[in-house]
């Protein structure tokens, strides 16, 4: 798959658990060099797990590219909800 369509995939994931109600838990795996653990930007190509409520893994998706926080939010606008509140 192309990282497009890794993505696509996730996402379709993600949409899928929702409207079955259900908590859904993102969990992104980096690369130990990652930019992200030195306070700098992703360019590794992590790992983007689905967790269900028991954070346990349901779905892994590789290959979907650098994550941005930015496009990542707009891809899931209104989708994820700050459960801290
Ligand atoms: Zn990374």
């Amino acid at each position: 798959m192309t990282p497009r369509q890794s993505r696509k995939a996730f996402q379709k994931a993600i949409a899928k658990e929702r409207k079955k109600n259900r908590v859904v838990h993102v969990r992104l795996e980096h690369d130990d060099w990652c930019g992200v653990f030195s306070g700098s930007e992703c360019h590794c190509n992590p790992v983007r797990c689905i967790l269900d409520q028991d954070l346990k893994v349901k779905h892994k998706f590789y290959n979907c590219g650098f994550y941005d926080g930015v496009s990542f939010a707009a891809e899931h606008e209104g989708g994820f909800k700050d459960d801290t509140r």
